[in-house]
């Protein structure tokens, strides 16, 4: 199974220090044996990969909340990640972190140790907005999350911001990406809050106790992201992201090129050619599978040719660089509607999202279909 194509790499550390209201990740407050036990397996599943040797395009530490573990436990399941997978020369490798479980210490010890880039959950620079999303810091503990992974040595530093949080106003939300810039990180991931199915926030709008922007506010939000993120300097290279010149996140663009990714840890989701499987979620249940050998799939699916090219259009006309019409074979008539109506640009073949476009990527996607 070892190929010599470099490839992305992702481990989930399925912790945190409590759930957020609005997440439905592959996420557990739980703490205890259960961490260092599940750190161990994560590292014996890596240690046997059926993959060793293929080498690492990037490496992604995803979570969860990675930096809730220890900082010898992210160093030690890295070392093994570039062991089994020799990275190639300049290979991105970055841990998501939670301000509220960082400090120099742990940011310079996770430097020494190879991570070169941290992708940081701000979400909002209002501390009430923070309350009210069940995130576990304030903005002052962000900008110091920011101060101290410079202090050690980190320059790559994406920021995370949602809006379009229940009753956020324009103003509000113009103060925190703002805020954001001020801290100068080279990249800013811009989402639009969404419900998800079983979670504290859809109970709570189920009941009509949670009052979100409507649709043509959540269009508001997401123009006055751009237009301040690009008056900036940042590019808007996919929709909900945007980077200074040469920081664009190499991980995230093997996932919208639709590339294969191997993938380790509870709940981590693999592709690789036309098979994509799903690792069992529960921290405990994995950790039994990996100490006893057992197959570590909870759901596995053979991809037909049909199904990757609607991935590969769903996924690539996010990006600015957009797709090759002829490589995705994309729905001929369905690109002249979109194209007469001002939403795609072709250009050498390619399809490429308009500034107009942008609000309406997902009908896009489907017409290209
Ligand atoms: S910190 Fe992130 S992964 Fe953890 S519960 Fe909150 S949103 Fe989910």
């Amino acid at each position: 199974m070892t190929r010599l194509q470099p490839t992305a790499v992702y481990v989930h550390i399925p912790f945190c220090p409590s759930k957020c209201g609005y997440c439905d990740f592959n996420s557990f407050a739980m703490s205890g044996d259960i961490v260092e036990r599940t750190a161990r397996a994560i590292e014996a599943e890596i240690r046997r990969s059926p993959h060793a040797g293929t080498p690492a395009k990037t490496i992604f530490f995803g979570g969860g909340t990675p930096t809730f573990i220890p900082a010898d436990s992210l160093a030690a399941i890295l070392h093994a990640v570039l062991e089994v997978h020799p990275p190639i020369e300049g290979c991105e490798i970055t841990s998501e972190a939670n301000p509220g479980t960082v400090d120099s210490e742990k940011f310079k010890r996770m430097r020494i140790a190879g991570f070169n880039r941290l992708s940081i959950g701000a979400q909002s620079f209002h501390d009430d907005e923070l309350l009210r999303l069940d995130r576990v810091h304030s903005a002052k503990e962000t900008r110091s999350a920011v101060c101290a992974a410079r202090d050690a040595g980190f320059e790559n530093i994406n920021l995370d911001l949602m809006f379009a949080l229940p009753e956020h106003s324009r103003s509000r939300w113009r103060r925190s990406l703002e805020s954001a810039i001020e801290l100068d990180p080279a990249h800013l991931s811009l989402y639009c809050l969404t419900l998800e199915p079983n979670t504290r926030f859809a109970k709570l709008a189920q009941r009509g106790e949670l009052m979100l922007p409507s649709e043509d506010e959540q269009v508001t939000f997401f123009e006055d992201a751009s237009c301040i993120a690009e008056a900036a300097g940042y590019r808007q290279y996919e929709i909900s992201n945007y980077a200074r010149p040469g920081f664009e996140c190499r991980h995230n663009l093997c996932y919208w090129r639709c590339e294969e990714y191997i993938a380790y840890g509870p709940g981590a989701v693999q592709r690789v050619g036309n098979a994509r499987w799903t690792h069992i979620k529960h921290p405990v249940a994995y950790c039994d599978a990996v100490e006893h050998g057992a197959d570590l799939a909870c759901e596995r699916e053979t991809l037909s040719e049909a199904q990757l090219r609607l991935e590969r259009i769903m996924l690539g006309i996010r990006t600015t660089e957009g797709l090759r019409a002829d490589d995705c074979d994309v729905n001929r008539e369905g690109a002249e509607k979109c194209e007469a109506k001002g939403w795609i640009a072709i250009e050498d073949g390619r399809i490429a999202l308009t500034a107009m476009g942008r609000n309406f990527c997902n009908q896009v996607a489907l017409e290209l279909c």
